[in-house]
């Protein structure tokens, strides 16, 4: 028999540091349908990693890095790590 893990999502939400709505981890890889299903505010990304390089508006710094997390709001949709 299998006892499979229930509850083992964290939630680790976050606020935009743009606008402040709440942000979802983004997820790499090849996740299967069920494990999406576990995660529902969770942002499937696939297997596509794009660095990308920009200027984080608040520091007015130049960045480069893989985003990690996507703002939920639609109007922003910052993405961030
Ligand atoms: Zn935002």
């Amino acid at each position: 028999m299998t006892t499979k893990e229930r509850g083992t999502t964290r939630k680790r939400l976050r606020d935009c540091p743009v606008c402040g709505s709440k942000s979802w981890p983004i997820a790499y890889g090849m996740m299967t349908s069920e494990a999406q299903e576990e995660s529902p505010e969770t942002v499937f990304a696939g297997c596509c990693i794009t660095p990308e390089q920009r200027v984080y508006p608040r520091t007015g710094r130049v960045e480069f890095g893989v985003p990690k997390w996507q703002c939920q709001n639609a109007e922003c949709s910052h993405e961030w790590w």
